[in-house]
């Protein structure tokens, strides 16, 4: 029961927090904004670098931006189950430094790739996708939320294209 618990809190937490993270932040950005485009999809694609050792304050904003999100509903989290919590900001943390393996070449075994596809998690195959073209591969976490954020993203453009 208490393991159960822990992983339901953990997964809420990673759940809401992609979404916030990709219809809040990622995908405005996208349409609206610079940083992101600039750091995460820039000419420069040194990803580990990028994610991991950078100290280029546009990379931390934007890092830190899109990781807000995820924060947020920590305290609540918290209260359900602390061990929850913890474990959505180690798996969340891993799955950023995951994702950006492709800069050395990674290939994700294939039971690993067959069981995120199961399970709907973004790979580093998929997540490269989204950074050679930002029209494709959204949800840095979950790939469901995909779809829906390409139409966010379509509808955001339109706005921006009409009224900006
Ligand atoms: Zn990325
Ligand atoms: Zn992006």
């Amino acid at each position: 029961m208490l393991i159960i618990k822990i992983v339901l809190v953990a997964w809420l937490l990673l759940l809401i927090g992609d979404f916030l993270s990709t219809f809040l932040y990622h995908v405005p950005e996208h349409v609206f904004g610079k940083f992101h485009g600039i750091v995460h999809h820039g000419k420069n694609r040194s990803f580990i670098h990028y994610a991991v050792l950078t100290k280029n304050p546009l990379v931390l904003l934007d890092g830190f931006l899109g990781a807000l999100p995820y924060f947020i509903f920590l305290p609540l989290g918290w209260q359900i189950s602390p061990a929850g919590t913890i474990l959505s900001i180690i798996l969340g943390e891993l799955h950023v430094i995951w994702r950006h393996v492709s800069a050395i070449n990674w290939q994700t075994p294939k039971a690993i790739s067959w069981l995120c596809q199961l399970l709907f998690i973004t790979t580093p195959e998929i997540h490269w996708l989204h950074h050679k073209n930002a029209n494709v591969a959204y949800g840095d976490i979950f790939t469901f939320y995909d779809r829906p954020a390409q139409k966010w993203k379509q509808f955001l453009t339109h706005i921006k294209v009409s009224y900006w």
